[in-house]
């Protein structure tokens, strides 16, 4: 058995918070990595919990002393994984990140050991729906996220997993069959 840091992108929309939430929650050999984000929290996020909101000033300089394991911009704010975390919580435990494919693909090349897991809609009217009664972005922000999607999805042949998230529950077995799977090789 080993500890593996896990990977887990796709569009936005995709299911990628509501199975990462689902697997931890079942799973008490892992954990979230909480990123850092120069974005405004929504309604019901809690600094330190979904993100550590911080200004785009302290990111800069956290990017300068070399803080990230990786980072990038989306949507004119800027994400990060904090590197102290991960290699903290990879003593005890396994770690799964959830961000997009350049991340996913970034994090695999500075940690050459991480699964990456790509979370694949049924089809693009249904991500549309979700995103739709989501309801936490403006049309014109989940226009934006919809134009990323092909992009997104294009990188499928990178990632060393792809789950498709038609069913929930079939979608999370899925996840947790990864898991196990990486954890035992
Ligand atoms: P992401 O983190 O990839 O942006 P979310 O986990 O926030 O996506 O999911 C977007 C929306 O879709 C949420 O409202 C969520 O409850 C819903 N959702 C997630 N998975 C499914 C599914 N398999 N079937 C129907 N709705 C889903
Ligand atoms: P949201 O604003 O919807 O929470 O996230 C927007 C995008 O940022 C999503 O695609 C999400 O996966 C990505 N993201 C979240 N945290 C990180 C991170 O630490 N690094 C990178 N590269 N992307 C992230």
């Amino acid at each position: 058995m080993r500890n593996v840091l896990m990977v887990v992108s796709g569009p936005s929309g995709v299911g990628k918070g509501t199975l990462v939430k689902a697997l931890t929650k079942k799973r008490s050999d892992l954990v979230e990595s909480v990123s850092c984000t120069t974005r405004a929290p929504r309604e019901n996020e809690i600094h330190g919990r979904e993100y550590y909101f911080i200004s785009k000033d302290e990111f800069i300089k956290r990017v300068a002393d070399g803080d990230f394991l990786e980072y990038d911009e989306h949507f004119g704010n800027f994400y990060g994984t904090p590197k102290s975390f991960v290699k903290e919580q990879l003593q005890e435990k396994s770690v799964v990140l959830e961000i997009d494919v350049i991340g996913g693909l970034n994090a695999k090349k500075a940690f050459p050991e991480c699964v990456l897991i790509m979370i694949a809609p049924p089809s693009i009217e249904k991500l549309k729906q979700r995103l739709v009664s989501r309801n936490t972005e403006s049309t014109e922000e989940i226009e934006n996220r919809m134009s990323r999607l092909e992009f997104e999805l294009s990188k499928k042949d990178e990632y060393d997993y792809v789950v498709v998230n038609d069913d929930l529950s079939v979608a999370l077995e899925d996840l947790e069959k990864i898991f196990e799977n990486e954890k035992n090789k």
